[in-house]
């Protein structure tokens, strides 16, 4: 089924084995604020690393697998089975990173990021500039050879675990002041300081504290392309990890209809299976159709990567199965609690998690609504024959 060639077949096996492997820690890292002993997860990243399910989206000669985006999204379809963000242990570094690093900061922080010995968060997001980040308060300011920066950053996914962060900010001086700039900061740097760790929906290992940056001094080699560029040289990450989200709800959905099911087959209720009863037939019939759906699009679009079409049509579609993908995750989720009952709204009931779990997917990386804005702009210019 979907022309999948030997080897795409033979990685998806590899990802599928693997994540089955990390389904049996799922309730005692939801029990443990996510966390595992100590030692397992460092061992179930080594494990993926020597699997080749590590760094797919890099490039043989920077260390990575050089995978196509199918091989890709088969591969994070699986990790996306896993509740507990166990399943990033799939890493993926920044691709688009690779394209702008000078060769000192390939050597410093990308090279070893690809071999999984470090890794990076974002800090971009602040309290008045989320959607917009033209709002950025944050600033950075050059100071003889090196920049100083300052500002209140929110929701930075991982810093507890990354070893550098990726910071923007408004430029204050020099020829480029109003314009932002990308920088690396080390992890610790004097002047970071985390200011609180919220409690989230999920119960995630990577926190996403608010982090201040107070008077951080960083040398000019840590910015991060040029002055103005910001993350405007991520539009392909952006593409890029709407993809991998796609791949994830997808494969969430994949495992929920599968549990569900066999519920469903098990559970006896006057007499009958339950899915024998019509209106939870209803219930698994819409959810395995959309699962169907998706998968077609979310292949198809990785295809479409590979075959190398039209960026701007392919970030179209990008939108399109992220918005498409996460909100049909989400509706899946919410049948599969239905259908287990009281036990889908026990936390160790893989519904339960995965109905808290999913909600993110409709908010980051682009808001659901933002994702319908750049839909509906490309359908405005390219017209429909260009979309779909
Ligand atoms: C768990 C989690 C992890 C995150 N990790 C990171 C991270 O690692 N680094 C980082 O920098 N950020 C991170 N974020 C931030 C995330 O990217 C933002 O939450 C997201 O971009 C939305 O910004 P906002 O929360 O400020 O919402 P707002 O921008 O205030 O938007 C609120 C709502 O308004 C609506 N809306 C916004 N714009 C439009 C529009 N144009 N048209 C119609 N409706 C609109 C949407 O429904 C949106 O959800 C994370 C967030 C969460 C919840």
């Amino acid at each position: 089924m979907y022309g999948l060639s030997q080897d795409d077949l033979a990685l998806q096996d590899t990802a599928r084995a693997f994540t089955e492997e990390l389904i049996p820690y799922e309730v005692e890292a939801e029990m443990n604020n996510g966390e595992l002993p100590e030692g397992i997860v460092e061992k179930q990243k080594s494990r993926a690393i020597q699997l080749g399910l590590y760094a797919t989206n890099i490039s043989k000669e920077l260390g990575g697998r050089g995978c196509s985006a199918i091989q890709q999204v088969l591969v994070q379809e699986q990790g996306g089975r896993v509740t507990n963000a166990l399943g990033w242990v799939l890493g993926t570094p920044p691709l688009w990173f690779a394209e702008v690093a000078t060769e000192d900061q390939l050597e410093r922080w990308l090279r070893p990021t690809v071999r999984g010995e470090i890794s990076e968060c974002y800090a971009i997001t602040e309290e008045f500039a989320g959607t917009d980040v033209a709002a950025l308060e944050a600033t950075a300011r050059r100071d003889g050879d090196d920049y100083v920066l300052n500002g209140v950053k929110w929701h930075v996914t991982s810093y507890n675990e990354a070893s550098y962060v990726f910071f923007q900010a408004v430029l204050t001086n020099g020829p480029n002041a109003g314009e932002h700039g990308l920088f690396i900061v080390d992890i610790p740097t004097p002047g970071l300081r985390v200011v609180r760790t919220p409690a989230y929906s999920h119960t995630f290992s990577h926190h996403h504290p608010i982090v201040a940056f107070e008077d951080v001094r960083v040398p000019a080699s840590h910015l991060v392309g040029n002055e103005g560029d910001g993350m405007t040289f991520a539009y392909e990450w952006f593409r890029f990890e709407r993809l991998m989200i796609a791949a994830r709800c997808l494969g969430a959905a994949d495992r929920l209809v599968e549990e569900m099911t066999a519920f469903a087959q098990s559970r006896i209720i006057d007499g009958l299976p339950l899915i024998k009863r019509q209106l939870v037939q209803g219930m698994l019939a819409d959810s395995v159709t959309e699962l169907f759906a998706t998968r077609s699009m979310v292949y198809e679009t990785a295809r479409s990567i590979d075959a190398g079409d039209d960026r701007k049509v392919l970030h179209a579609r990008c939108s399109m199965i992220k918005l498409y993908s996460s909100e049909m995750a989400n509706r899946v989720a919410d049948r599969a609690v239905q259908v287990f009952g009281g036990r889908g709204y026990m936390r160790e009931n893989v519904a339960e998690r995965f109905y808290r779990e999913l909600r993110v997917e409709r908010i980051w990386e682009g808001a659901s609504e933002v994702q319908r804005v750049i839909v509906a702009d490309q359908l405005d210019k390219r017209g429909l024959r260009a979309l779909v």
